[in-house]
């Protein structure tokens, strides 16, 4: 089956927004052997939309996202109405429940908002749970035809919840998704590569991003349990393979991870960052319910700082210099005592892109971790930009503490 994926919106062609919801689309059909052949963006002009949707109807399948809103310029379900050649009307069930809404949040209802309730005639209301504006399921000529609503939210879990079922792919599906962190791509690649065949069931695809890498693990079958048995079974084995290069998994991230291990053992975290500047305060805060375990964290960049703040003696720094073993050792030390944390990670190092020298280059980051029984520090040297070189290093420490706690 092929299908054309359509994203309205003016932001999306004036670059104010980037168009992630075709890419998902694109994705999530692809796992179920639907190809995308196009993906057309329009801006908020109901004829060019119109226009659109008959060209994309060489497809079998159609998704529509954005333009489903309340105000005068969303314009999709108009488009779609004049691309079939009916009429809107009001869906009475999507008026109820927009009102309903209105009701829950205790706030008045504007006439405007009712007009998310008219659908094209001859057409089915998709419900959205996250937010007012139904979806439209249609048919035109020999396409299935599917509008969903713009912000990215609210069209996943539409996507999964109405249109998936609704593709008439047979069988069941199951996905796992594992995050590794601490070796390259190709590195993964090689090692699984054998899993990794195009039209293998499991199929497994990885993805690289900030550092991370992912693995796609996405398994049919003729029945739930079938597509999850061999889902886990390759999770398993891919597991078996990386070891403790797997931090975790779908929605798990390394902070989260490292907190949940932190939570188990009853033992608290404190910080102490130069050149992250409060990035790993920031990843360990990501979580909720981070305050049971991570006690906070001192952004110590000055070199006075690092003394007046962390007792960091002026002539550890004098002698060894702020980016050192020893001065990663001390910040470290120094956190875990003043926030009397059971463990404490501290992080210095040259970020650039100026201030490396042949002996501390850009990138050089020392990271201690110290803890109940010992300080150990970790010598690293990132390469990439400024922003790179800062998240890898947050991300690295973190790391070390979750390699320590397992
Ligand atoms: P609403 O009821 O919120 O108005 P809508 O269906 O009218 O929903 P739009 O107004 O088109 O949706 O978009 C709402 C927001 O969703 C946009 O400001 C944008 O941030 C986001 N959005 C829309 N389309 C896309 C897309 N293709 N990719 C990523 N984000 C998108």
């Amino acid at each position: 089956m092929q299908a054309v994926i359509i994203a309205i919106g003016d932001e999306l062609i004036g670059g104010a927004s980037v168009d992630t919801n075709s890419a998902y689309l694109s994705a999530r059909l692809a796992e179920r052997g639907i190809v995308a052949v196009r993906h057309v963006t329009v801006g908020d002009d109901a004829d060019r939309i119109t226009q659109a949707i008959t060209g994309a109807t060489e497809a079998e399948l159609v998704i529509i996202t954005g333009g489903l809103g309340p105000t005068l310029d969303d314009l999709t379900r108009r488009a779609l109405a004049d691309a079939m050649g009916v009429e809107l009307i009001e869906d009475a069930h999507s008026a109820n429940r927009i009102k309903a809404f209105f009701d829950r949040i205790g706030r008045a209802m504007k006439p405007s908002n009712l007009t998310q309730a008219m659908i094209p005639a001859g057409t089915e209301a998709m419900d959205n749970d996250c937010g007012t504006a139904p979806g439209i399921a249609a048919r035109l000529g020999r396409a299935d035809v599917f509008a969903l609503p713009g912000p990215p939210n609210e069209m996943t879990e539409m996507f999964e919840q109405q249109v998936a079922p609704r593709l008439g792919v047979a069988g069941a599906l199951a996905r796992t998704i594992l995050h590794v962190f601490g070796t390259g791509e190709s590195d993964i690649g090689e090692r699984i590569a054998d899993l990794m065949a195009r039209d293998a069931n499991p199929k497994v695809g990885t993805t690289a991003k900030g550092g991370i890498i992912s693995i796609r693990i996405v398994a049919t079958g003729q029945t739930s349990a079938e597509a999850d048995a061999a889902a886990d079974k390759t999770a398993n084995e891919i597991r078996n393979r990386l070891g403790e290069l797997i931090f975790g998994q779908d929605d798990q991230t390394l902070a989260s991870v490292v907190g949940d291990a932190l939570k188990d053992c009853g033992m608290t975290l404190a910080t102490a960052e130069s050149c992250t500047g409060g990035m790993i305060g920031r990843m360990m805060t990501e979580t909720p319910g981070a305050s049971g375990y991570f006690l906070g964290g001192i952004v110590a960049y000055a070199n006075s700082a690092k003394t007046a703040m962390l007792n960091v003696p002026a002539e550890v720094i004098e002698s060894h210099g702020a980016v050192s073993e020893q001065v990663a050792d001390a910040m470290a030390r120094g956190a875990r005592e003043k926030f009397g944390a059971d463990f404490a990670l501290s992080v210095t190092g040259i970020a650039g892109p100026d201030g490396g020298t042949p002996e501390k280059p850009v990138g050089l980051v020392y990271i201690a971790l110290s803890g109940p029984s010992s300080t150990k520090v970790h010598r690293h040297i990132f390469s990439g930009a400024r922003d790179i070189i800062r998240r890898h290093a947050a991300l690295t420490a973190i790391n070390h503490l979750r390699l320590a706690l397992i």
